[in-house]
């Protein structure tokens, strides 16, 4: 027998061989087993995952002459000549190259026929989408009143362009995307067998190239050696792929986590230098971000982790380095240069920009680290306080790196009172709404009515008129509250975000009556301590407990 690619030659021939795909053999099994048998099935999946192999299996189960369970034998006649494609019972069409009425008219002529040597006779139509609408009424036809001996296998990768009328008909079977692990587990299989030696890396990058696609895998595998021969390194496969290696991703993901701006720059060189998919990169870098998020909060087993045990020590120690607010951010703005890419006119700085983007992103500080840095600082000073920060968000941010908080504790003892900077703020509020209102013109009719309230090192409050509660929401509109935040940095030189405080509302914070006397008087020392008092004011916290 001549060459056969590896695809053909490892396509599963029995249920259990099929990779990936549990949840359909499973049933397609019961439904064998206890010989309840719908007249139409549809397999919907991405290319590659198996829906036509199944389709086979099927096909030779329900006409096997010695079926063994509820797998084909593979021995019989009705077996072998489906296999080989010559049966008169299994008749498959490519719905993407015969799309023509003139096919289905001879479909429903022969569908009268009874089948020939097995029980059934059975139409496997691929890519059922692409058939005509005429031919998908001339099976509707056929599938109201089908005749016993009938059976239709449907395929497509695109269920949303078939009929409803013929849906309705079908039972469905969606298959999975084959995850990584199945892919890479696969392919060592098929290599040890053809005496191919292949790195983890390899397997790992042809897996990543395929996106979950079996067959992608396999071809790629057959390509890869009629190139490489028997020895197959990662290089290889990024070379065919036009991927970037795991290393150098993992650099460029790292580079993003640490800020280090320089190195995004030089990767994105080597990138466009060495002509590789940009696109292509964002997507993988997406993968590694939702990695992280994994191992944060998933843990390193979870099933929704689709890796060889290889990546997960540098996932942790990447995941180790941030927080979910962090990578939460990273992700987001990953999905907006991706959606940007295609439109893109310079992709290299589209990438470029949305990466240095993404590692502000991972290095801006959230609330719960200033919270933490904060507790830091003030246990450092012999007073160990718990800021409330009840009115605040986890992961809000607040625009300071955390460079600049380590450095807080300096600031604090020579920066200005607040007071100072809220007079200052009062005077030049009318003038600084007249500039605001220049951005976003939709803000005026709100901002009318405000006045700033309080100024810490790194919040402003704004007032609002009880009467204006209501628009309260549409200042906190992201764009209008943003472009705020600007003006009142530029103002006060310094980052700072805005909350909005209707004035009804309003209390001056006290320190809270829950503790017995003691305890209130040691706060009330504390309340005196001016390291403690600059802390208070700059998160507009309080004091909760004392401990000693
Ligand atoms: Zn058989």
């Amino acid at each position: 027998m001549g060459y056969e690619v590896l695809a053909r030659k490892w396509r599963p021939q029995v249920f259990t061989d099929v990779v990936g795909q549990d949840h359909v053999i499973r049933t397609l099994h019961n439904a064998i087993e206890t010989d309840r048998l719908a007249h139409a099935y549809l397999f919907v999946g991405p290319r590659g995952t198996g829906k036509t192999t199944t389709a086979r299996i099927l096909a030779k189960a329900l006409n096997c002459q010695n079926r063994n369970g509820s797998e084909p034998c593979n021995e019989c006649d009705s077996c072998k000549e489906i296999v080989s494609g010559s049966s008169l019972d299994v008749i498959e069409i490519d719905g993407a190259s015969n799309r023509g009425i003139a096919d289905v008219q001879e479909l429903r002529d022969n569908v009268r026929y009874a089948p020939v040597r097995g029980p059934f006779k059975i139409y496997i139509i691929d890519e059922v989408h692409m058939l005509t609408r005429e031919a998908f009424n001339a099976i509707l036809k056929t599938l109201e009143e089908p005749p016993p001996h009938v059976k239709f296998f449907f395929a497509t990768t695109e269920p949303q362009k078939v009929l409803t009328t013929i849906l309705s008909r079908c039972q469905r079977f969606d298959l999975r995307r084959i995850s990584v692990a199945d892919i890479t587990a696969q392919l060592q299989k098929i290599a040890a067998a053809e005496g191919i030696t292949i790195s983890d890396d390899a397997l790992l990058a042809i897996a990543r190239g395929a996106e979950g696609g079996l067959r992608d895998a396999e071809s790629a595998l057959d390509q890869l050696i009629s190139f490489r021969g028997k020895q197959i390194e990662e290089a290889d496969v990024l070379s065919v792929f036009g991927l970037i290696s795991r290393e150098q991703l993992e650099g460029l993901a790292g580079s993003i986590l640490d800020g280090n701006i320089p190195g995004i720059i030089a990767a994105t060189d080597q990138i466009d230098q060495s002509g590789k998919d940009m696109q292509r990169v964002v997507l993988e870098l997406l993968d590694h971000f939702r990695n992280l998020l994994i191992v944060l909060h998933a843990g390193e087993n979870s099933t929704a982790f689709d890796l060889p045990e290889t990546q997960v020590e540098i996932l942790k120690i990447q995941a180790a380095k941030s927080s979910d607010g962090r990578l939460l951010r990273i992700v987001d703005l990953l999905i907006d240069a991706d959606s940007r890419m295609r439109y893109a006119l310079s992709k290299r700085t589209l990438l470029e920009a949305s990466l240095i983007r993404a590692s502000r992103a991972a290095t801006v500080a959230t609330i719960d680290e200033l919270m933490k840095q904060v507790s830091a600082l003030a246990a450092s000073q012999g007073v160990s306080p718990i800021i409330s920060a009840s009115d605040k968000k986890n992961d809000e941010i607040i625009g300071l790196t955390p460079q600049a908080v380590q450095e807080a504790p300096a600031e604090y003892s020579v920066k200005k009172k607040p007071s100072d900077d809220l007079n200052r703020l009062k005077t030049a509020w009318p003038k600084l709404i007249g500039q605001i209102c220049k951005g976003v013109p939709q803000a005026k009719a709100y901002l009318m009515d405000t006045a700033p309230l309080r100024v810490s090192e790194t919040h402003v409050t704004i007032g609002l008129d009880p009467e204006f509660a209501a628009e309260k929401a549409s200042l906190e509109n992201q764009r209008v509250l943003l472009f705020i935040q600007k003006k009142l940095t530029d103002f006060l030189k310094r980052p700072v975000s805005v909350e909005f405080d209707v004035l009804a509302r309003k209390a001056e914070p006290k320190p809270k009556s829950m503790d017995p006397a003691t305890q209130e008087l040691d706060k009330k020392e504390y309340y005196n301590n001016p390291a403690v008092r600059n802390v208070l004011e700059a998160f507009s916290g309080d004091i909760e407990t004392v401990r000693k």
